[in-house]
């Protein structure tokens, strides 16, 4: 990202505010304040976000700012933040930018000098993580996957050795392909938790390994309904056998490439901390 300008202290603030994602109580009181003082809402879908002021009788002017029209009209936004304005960003749930229009946006305002201020709240991907008792310490966004399965399951192979907790969004009437994709990839018994209809009337939050979770969700068509959140245990190394991160295994297939394994392992280890015998191990194991 290239350094954004001195901010201009007679520029207004574009606030990127998150909305709800079910539950209309899930607004924050300095959401509202924001969406009611600035001269803009700059929304993902006007009609939509219409709704959501009506519900909180607030009147500021909207303006349409999605994918489609992000990159060419936010010149006019921007335009309407040197004059001064203060401008608003919505998208239709949750945190704008978070598989959500906005970043167009929000780069070209810091890179114009403007004030960026985020006003946080609801967003899936947390929401999800903070219920689902899955190890929380690290954990990583993949948002939504390729619509296409070979597209898919390359993504899911890439992630195979990812340690920390992999999230995704998934459409619901891919859930289940997306599923049954993930436990052939991952292993039938990598621990998995369902999050669906989150804040709603039908939030049901569902922990099982992979196989039986797309049996849970293949027996009952209720599963297949709705906005969903799929959060999968990281990979453990079997036991006795020290973890060797996905980074890691890419610097040693360099590596190989040029010298023969136990030189690539060495350097390798000096590279990524990882330890030598774990890299000449898995680089045999790569071989076979
Ligand atoms: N910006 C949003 C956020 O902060 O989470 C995400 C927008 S993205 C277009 C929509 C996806 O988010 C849905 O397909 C679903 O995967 C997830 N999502 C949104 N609301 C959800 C909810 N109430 N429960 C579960 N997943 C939800």
């Amino acid at each position: 990202m290239t350094a954004s300008a001195p901010a201009d202290s007679t520029s207004g603030t574009l606030y990127v505010v998150a909305t709800p994602i079910g539950n209309l109580d899930d607004i924050s009181a300095r959401a509202l304040k924001v969406l009611k003082d600035v001269a803009l809402i700059a929304a993902e879908d006007t009609r939509h976000s219409m709704r959501l002021l009506q519900h909180f009788g607030i009147q500021t002017p909207l303006a349409a700012c999605h994918d489609h029209n992000e990159r060419d009209e936010g010149g006019r936004f921007l335009a309407r933040l040197s004059a001064g304005d203060d401008v608003a960003l919505v998208s239709d749930a949750g945190t704008p930018l978070i598989s959500d229009p906005g970043y167009h946006l929000v780069r070209q305002a810091r890179e114009a000098g403007i004030k960026v201020v985020p006003v946080p709240g609801a967003c899936a991907v947390i929401a999800a993580l903070s219920a689902a008792g899955l190890p929380s310490d690290r954990f990583i966004f993949e948002g939504f996957l390729p619509a296409k399965a070979v597209g898919r399951r390359t993504r899911l192979q890439a992630l195979v050795e990812e340690p920390r907790t992999l999230i995704f969004y998934e459409a619901p009437h891919r859930i289940l392909e997306s599923l049954k994709d993930m436990a052939d990839v991952f292993g039938a018994d990598r621990p998995a938790v369902l999050a669906r209809e989150l804040t709603k009337t039908f939030e049901t939050l569902k922990g099982l390994p992979l196989s039986e979770l797309c049996a849970f969700v293949e027996a009952d068509s209720n599963q297949q309904r709705g906005e969903c959140v799929v959060l999968v245990g990281g990979h453990t190394a079997p036991e006795g056998e020290e973890a060797v991160s996905a980074e890691a295994l890419r610097v040693l297939d360099l590596l190989l490439q040029e010298m023969p394994l136990k030189r690539a392992a060495a350097l390798a280890a000096s590279i990524t901390g990882v330890r030598k015998n774990a890299l000449y191990q898995a680089g045999l194991e790569r071989k076979s």
